[in-house]
């Protein structure tokens, strides 16, 4: 008989979890519900809208959704529409896939000021997400400070100096194109409580930024150690050697060399935000490292500023009807194994790390439980649950206007056909009524 299988979430996670129910060579049967009437989640939604060679894994995934076991239940929220609890009684697995949609929070005094924004929201902004597409960031201002380390600290900072040219073959949404190309930005500080040695950059994203058309990347040669340390696991070290490289050259560039700058500003930790009711500059510790922390030095400095991204990393809600670890930020899981019948994949399960392939496991192993789990199912003479012939009248019921996956590649002919004339691959519908309407005309 059939195992009836549902996953929430459409972003990589739940993908890689229903190509591998399908792949597994027995009758499954494999609902996707997402929240938003498109799928991929990051892809989409984090993913720079620069990195388009990035974003094609979604063909792949559309692969995997045109499978006929597999079915998109697009624009349904789980403990909205419909809860867990429901789902959990109408199919034999449930596979929470859901992310970590928010950001952890900036917690020194004045975080709360205008003009501080956590990454989450200002790359979805960038990016169309409907949760934030009304952001409208205030980018009147010179300056601006990235807070953290890493790829999307870069991703921000980047996108922040980028021109109307450099992104001419991005899909970022409208209005954020608007709003940077009409910006008076200058210097965008990337600042990092740690050292070079520590920062969590890929060089593919840091030599980049040496690329870029109309700003130059720095870094001061008196941060920057002559070597790396011996003791450091060889896969590591050839990636840090590699940033040092990267970082040394851009302590030689001419900062008048174009006409915006980024500046890269280590051993810096944030400690206040500054200003009345809007940001105006960022107090700063400077800070050594010893044994890999930051340890604070007593020596204070500001940069003035008028826009501050936290990119201090990602964090997941609770989900009702699922246990929540709110210390890790994670579904408590053995292996991806939540109770009976329910488990957990992506960055729900591990937290949010690592790249799209690393939640390609996640989904093997998940899939395999599964089989496990229901082989009296897959196997045997044994009925599950009813699955998706449970749902979609239950949906009905309620008025839940479900966007199938052909209704999504709808809106998505009509993002294409609106960047008609331009080289841009799609020009995004930024909020889910515009989204509907496109498959009520
Ligand atoms: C800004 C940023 C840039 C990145 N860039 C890269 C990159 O260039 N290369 C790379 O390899 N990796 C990149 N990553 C990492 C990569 O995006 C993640 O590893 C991956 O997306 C995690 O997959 P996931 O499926 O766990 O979560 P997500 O991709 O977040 O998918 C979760 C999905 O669940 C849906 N959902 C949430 N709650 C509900 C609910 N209640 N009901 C129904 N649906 C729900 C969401 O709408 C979303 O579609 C980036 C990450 C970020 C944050």
């Amino acid at each position: 008989m059939t195992i009836t299988v549902a996953i929430v979430g459409s972003g990589p996670a739940g993908f890689y979890t229903a190509d591998a129910l399908v792949d597994g060579g027995c009758d499954v049967q494999v609902d996707i519900i997402e929240r938003l009437p498109t799928p991929y989640g990051l892809i989409r939604g984090g993913v720079a809208p620069d990195h388009q060679t990035t974003k094609k894994v979604a063909r792949k995934y559309e692969q995997t959704a045109r499978f006929d076991a597999v079915r998109y239940f697009g624009n349904v929220e789980v403990n909205k529409d419909v809860s867990l609890v429901e789902l959990r009684e109408m199919y034999d697995a449930v596979v929470l896939a859901v992310g970590a949609p928010g950001d952890r929070k900036l917690t020194i005094p004045g975080a709360d000021k205008e003009g501080v924004h956590g990454s989450a929201a200002f790359v979805g902004w960038y990016n169309g997400h409907p949760d934030f597409s009304d952001l409208a960031p205030d980018l009147n201002t010179a300056t601006a400070v990235v807070i953290g380390n890493g790829n999307v600290a870069l991703d921000c900072a980047r996108v922040l100096v980028r021109s109307r040219e450099g992104m001419a073959h991005a899909d970022i949404a409208a209005h954020a194109m608007e709003l940077i190309a009409a910006s008076p930005l200058a210097d965008v500080y990337m600042t990092g409580r740690r050292g070079p040695l520590e920062a969590k950059f890929t060089n593919v994203e840091l030599r980049e930024l040496g690329e870029l058309e109309q700003a130059v990347p720095l870094a001061r040669a008196e941060q920057l150690p002559d070597s790396v340390p011996d003791d450091m696991d060889p896969r590591d070290r050839r990636l840090t050697e590699r940033n040092l490289a990267s970082l040394r050259e851009y302590a030689g560039n001419d900062p008048a060399a174009k006409p915006k700058r980024i500046h890269f500003e280590f051993f810096a930790q944030p400690v206040e935000i500054l200003g009345d009711d809007r940001v105006e500059a960022v107090k700063f510790e400077r800070t050594n490292v010893v044994d890999g922390r930051a340890r604070g030095t007593g020596e204070l400095f500001e940069i003035p500023c008028g826009l501050v991204i936290a990119a201090i990393g990602y964090r997941s809600d609770p989900v009702e009807g699922a246990p929540f670890d709110d210390k890790a930020g994670i579904i408590p899981n053995d292996d991806g194994r939540v109770d009976d019948g329910l488990y957990a994949v992506g960055w729900i399960k591990r937290g949010p790390t690592g790249v799209i392939s690393s939640n390609r496991p996640d989904g093997v192993t998940v899939a395999e439980y599964i089989r496990a789990d229901f082989k009296e199912i897959a196997h045997g003479p044994a009925h599950g649950r009813p699955g998706r012939a449970a749902l979609a009248p239950l949906l009905k019921e309620r008025g839940v206007r479900v966007v199938t996956f052909e209704d999504w590649k709808k809106i998505e002919a009509a993002e294409i056909a609106r960047a008609e004339g331009s080289v841009r691959p799609r020009e995004k519908f930024v909020t889910v009524p515009e989204m509907l309407k496109v498959l009520d005309a």
